[in-house]
């Protein structure tokens, strides 16, 4: 896997913000009952109503496998096989929740973005929020990795799982609630526009 260096030569123009991109939501992915091993299906984009994207994927136990073309601007169609690994890790609650592996950097993440020929995540593509809401969208970072850091047994990259040892599971419940909503809000900011249909 990975093979395309340390990431940081994909620093991309920094207009482009995550509201504007294609983006894998692996959760979306999982409501809509689309990580059934052995399904294949497709994923579309629009930008306002217009077809902006489209995928075919297949999925398996411990991988996603994604098919499709790619373009760089003034050169020809390329086919595309991308595999991106699945993690899964333990809920609070018991049962397991579901996580991509970057193809690139192998962090955990929930979301990857198709900026360039891959899809690879935000941290690897350095994608800045929208400007119009970065005071706002810091601010929720800032407070959701906070209380990430105060809860989980586990966290990397704004992402954390396992009750923090000691912690009363009512503390726990309560504060990860918060954690949730502020989770959510940042989604929600993130996705609002360009959304998976
Ligand atoms: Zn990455």
């Amino acid at each position: 896997m990975g093979g395309v260096g340390s990431g940081n030569w994909y620093r991309w123009d920094k207009k482009t913000t995550t509201d504007q991109v294609k983006r894998i939501d692996i959760r979306f992915m999982k409501k809509q009952g689309l990580l059934k091993p052995n399904t294949t299906g497709s994923l579309n984009w629009s930008v306002r109503g217009e077809p902006s994207g489209s995928i075919r994927y297949t999925c398996y136990t411990d991988y996603l496998q994604l098919s499709f073309r790619h373009r760089n601007r003034g050169d020809d169609w390329q086919s595309v096989e991308q595999y991106i690994p699945f993690d899964r890790t333990v809920c609070h609650f018991g049962g397991e929740r579901l996580w991509f592996l970057c193809p690139n950097c192998s962090k955990r993440v929930g979301l990857l973005y198709g900026v360039g020929k891959l899809f690879l995540c935000r941290h690897c593509y350095q994608l800045p929020y929208s400007s119009q809401n970065s005071g706002y969208m810091d601010n929720l970072v800032e407070q959701k990795d906070k209380l990430g850091e105060r809860i989980f047994e586990y966290f990397e990259y704004g992402e954390g799982w396992g009750k923090k040892k000691g912690m009363h599971w009512k503390t726990f419940e309560r504060l990860y609630a918060r954690y949730e909503q502020l989770d959510y809000a940042i989604n929600y900011q993130i996705t609002k526009r360009g959304d998976l249909v």
